[in-house]
C-alpha cells in the first residue's frame, strides 16, 4: 500500500503517522506546499510578539519515521481515477527564474510564463521576482503583461514573427481589440508577395491614435460612478495607463484603454445634457451614415463656431448674432462639449459674405431728432426713413433674387459640364472594350509599340488592383497578382495580345489632363480601323463582342506626361 497524502500541516502528519502506526510496512509520501512540514501555526502570534525570537523553533518536527516528506511541492492537479497528482515544485521554478535572468537568448514569452508560475504559489508577489531575477519592477511587469495577448498573437510572437516591441504594444491592450491592432503591424505593398512586418512605431501611432482616449479630454465626470455602472468611475478604474505607471512609463498623460466603455460614458453624458437642456443645438461634427444620426442634429457647414470666451471667465457667454445658440457636440471631434454656434448661413455677422453685402449696401438709418422738432417733422421723417427702408428692402431683395438666378445658372453650367464628361468617359470606355475585343493575335509593330509606351507610363501603384477589380468577382479573396497570374494562365492563345492590350490600357481609360498624353486615343488609331460612313439608315453595324462589360463609374486618369518618342 502506497499513501500520498496532501498537505503537510497537523491534519497531513496527523494522517501519516496514523497510517504508519496501522501498518508500518505500508508506503507514505507527503507533499507540501510550504517550506517545512508541521509549523506551528499556532506558535504565530508568539513569534509576532517576540516571545519565540527565532522562528526556526516553530518548525519543531521536521522528519517522521515512515513517512518520505516532499517540502516546497505544490499539489496542482489530482486525478483519482488514474490515482495521479500533478506537482509543481517551487525551488525548481525558482532555480529557472534565476537561470532565465542569467540567460540571453531566453525569449520573453518564456519568461513570463516563468515569472507568472511562481506568482501563483503561495508566498510570491511581484516584488519577491523583483528580488530573486534581480530584473526591474518595469521589466517584470512588461513580462507578465504579455501573459494578456490573446492566443494567436502569444502564438505570432513565440514564433517570432513580431518583435518583443509589437508584442509590449499589443498586450498592454483590451483582448477585444487585440487582433485589430494585430492587422496594423502588417502591409503589403505592391511588390510584395506576402504582407511585411511594419516597424513597431508604427503600432504605437495607430494604437495612440485610434485607441488610447485622454482622460484629461473626457468631456464627462471621471469620479462618476453611474455614467457606466458595470465599469464604475474612471479614477478607480485599472484599464487605463495611470493605473500603471510603471507599464505605462511611455505613455503620455493618463489615457483610458477602454474604448467602448469611453463611448458608453461620452454617450450617457451626452444624453443627459440634451435631457437637462432641450434647447441645445445637437452637432454632428464629423460623417456617418443617416441611419446612424441623431436625428435633430445639424451636420457640419450648417453652423459657425462662435469664440465667445472673455477676460472673464466667470462671465455669462454673450451671443453676439441673433442667430446664436449654446450647441452640444454629438459626434465626431470633440464629441460631448458645448460650443456657442451660429445657425445662420447668411448672418450678416458671422457669414463674411453677407457682412461684405450689408458694408456694401448697408441698410439706413432714421435720421437722429433735431432739438427742436415739431410733430408734423417728425412724423415727416419717420415717413422719409420708412420710405428709404423700403426702397432698401425691395433693392435687397432684387440682389437676392439675382444671386439666386446666378447660382441656378452655375449650377446648370456645372451639371452640363458633368454630362459632357460622362459622355466622354463612356466613349472612351467603349473605345477601350473595342480595342480588346478587336485585338489581334499578333501584334502589329505600332500596335506593339503603343502597347509597351502606355505599359511604361503605368501607376505602379494601382494597376494591378484596378486591373484584377475589372476581372474578378467582388468576394474573390485572392491577391490582385494571383487573379492576373492566373487570367494569363487561363487565356487562350489567341486571346494573349487582348489580354496584354487590356494590361497596358486600363489605366489610360480615364480622360487624360492637359499635360498627360493620350495613351488611348492612340491605340485607337493603331488598333480599330477607321468606322465606314453609314449606307442607309437600315444598314446595320456589327457591334464588337467585348470580352468582359465595361464597368460602371469612372476610372481614375493614370497616365503620366507625355513620353518622349521612341525612335523606330
Ligand atoms: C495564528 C493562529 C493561531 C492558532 N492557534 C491555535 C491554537 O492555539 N490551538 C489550536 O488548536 N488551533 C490553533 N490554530 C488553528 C490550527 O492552526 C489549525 O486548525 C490547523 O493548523 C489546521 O491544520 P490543517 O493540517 O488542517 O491545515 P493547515 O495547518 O492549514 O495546513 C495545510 C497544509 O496543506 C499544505 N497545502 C496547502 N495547499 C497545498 C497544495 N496545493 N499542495 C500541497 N500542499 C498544500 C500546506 O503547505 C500545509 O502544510 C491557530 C491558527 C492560526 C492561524
Amino acid at each position: 500500500m502506497h499513501f500520498l497524502i496532501i498537505g503537510g500541516s497537523d491534519a497531513g502528519i496527523a494522517a501519516g503517522l496514523r497510517a504508519h502506526e496501522l501498518d508500518p510496512g505500508c508506503e507514505i509520501t507527503l507533499i507540501l506546499a510550504d517550506d517545512f512540514p508541521n509549523y506551528s501555526i499556532c506558535g504565530l502570534p508568539f513569534y509576532l510578539s517576540g516571545e519565540t525570537p527565532d522562528w526556526h523553533s516553530l518548525a519543531h518536527r521536521t522528519e517522521f519515521p515512515g513517512i518520505e516528506i516532499l517540502s516546497s511541492h505544490t499539489a496542482e492537479t489530482i486525478d483519482a481515477s488514474q490515482k495521479t497528482v500533478q506537482v509543481r515544485r517551487a525551488q525548481a521554478l525558482e532555480w529557472q527564474l534565476v537561470e532565465n535572468s542569467q540567460r540571453v537568448d531566453v525569449h520573453p514569452y518564456e519568461e513570463a510564463q516563468g515569472f507568472q508560475r511562481l506568482l501563483d504559489m503561495p508566498g510570491y508577489d511581484v516584488a519577491t521576482l523583483v528580488e530573486k531575477s534581480g530584473k526591474s519592477p518595469a521589466h517584470v511587469y512588461a513580462r507578465l503583461s504579455l501573459l494578456q495577448l490573446i492566443p494567436s498573437i502569444a502564438e505570432a510572437f513565440s514564433a517570432e514573427r513580431i518583435t518583443a516591441s509589437h508584442a509590449n504594444l499589443l498586450a498592454r491592450l483590451p483582448q477585444d481589440v487585440q487582433a485589430n491592432a494585430y492587422e496594423q503591424c502588417w502591409r503589403k505593398d505592391w511588390q510584395d508577395k506576402e504582407p511585411h512586418l511594419l516597424p513597431a512605431k508604427h503600432l504605437a501611432a495607430w494604437i495612440q491614435t485610434n485607441l488610447y482616449l485622454s482622460l484629461a479630454e473626457a468631456p464627462f465626470d471621471k469620479e462618476d460612478t453611474t455614467l457606466n455602472p458595470v465599469a464604475g468611475a474612471c479614477v478607480t478604474c485599472p484599464r487605463r495607463s495611470g493605473f500603471n505607471t510603471t507599464l505605462f512609463a511611455d505613455v503620455q498623460g493618463d489615457q483610458c484603454l477602454d474604448a467602448p466603455c469611453f463611448h458608453t460614458k461620452v454617450n450617457a453624458h451626452i444624453d443627459r445634457e440634451i435631457a437637462a437642456r432641450p434647447e441645445l443645438v445637437q452637432i454632428e461634427d464629423g460623417w456617418r451614415k443617416p441611419t446612424e444620426k441623431r436625428p435633430d442634429a445639424v451636420q457640419r457647414g450648417h453652423f459657425r463656431e462662435i469664440d465667445t470666451t472673455t477676460e472673464n471667465p466667470d462671465a455669462e457667454p454673450v451671443m453676439p448674432c441673433a442667430a446664436a445658440k449654446a450647441a452640444l457636440v454629438v459626434y465626431g471631434k470633440r464629441v460631448g462639449t458645448t460650443l456657442t454656434v451660429c445657425t445662420d448661413n447668411n448672418c450678416p455677422v458671422h457669414d463674411p459674405r453677407a457682412a461684405a453685402r450689408v458694408a456694401e449696401h448697408p441698410a439706413p438709418v432714421m435720421e437722429p431728432a433735431p432739438e427742436a422738432e415739431t410733430d408734423e417733422q417728425a412724423e415727416e421723417r419717420r415717413q422719409q426713413y420708412e420710405a428709404q427702408r423700403k426702397a432698401h428692402e425691395q433693392e435687397e431683395d432684387r440682389r437676392a433674387e439675382e444671386r439666386r438666378q446666378q447660382f441656378e445658372r452655375e449650377q446648370e453650367e456645372i451639371e452640363a459640364e458633368n454630362a459632357k464628361l460622362d459622355k466622354l468617359r463612356k466613349k472612351r470606355e467603349s473605345t477601350f472594350e473595342r480595342i480588346i475585343a478587336d485585338t489581334p493575335p499578333v501584334f502589329t509593330a505600332p500596335q506593339l509599340r503603343i502597347i509597351l509606351r502606355a505599359l511604361v507610363n503605368l501607376d505602379p501603384y494601382t494597376f494591378a488592383d484596378d486591373l484584377a477589380e475589372d476581372i474578378a468577382d467582388e468576394n474573390d479573396k485572392r491577391s490582385a497578382e494571383e487573379v492576373l497570374l492566373s487570367a494569363i494562365e487561363g487565356t487562350i492563345d489567341d486571346k494573349l495580345t487582348s489580354f496584354a492590350a487590356r494590361l497596358a490600357l486600363a489605366g489610360h481609360r480615364g480622360i487624360p489632363r492637359e499635360s498627360e498624353f493620350d495613351f488611348l486615343t492612340e491605340a485607337e488609331a493603331a488598333f480599330l480601323t477607321p468606322k465606314a460612313p453609314k449606307k442607309s439608315s437600315t444598314s446595320k453595324k456589327k457591334e464588337p463582342t467585348p470580352i468582359k462589360p465595361a464597368k460602371a463609374g469612372a476610372k481614375k486618369t493614370k497616365a503620366k506626361t507625355n513620353p518622349a518618342p521612341i525612335a523606330a
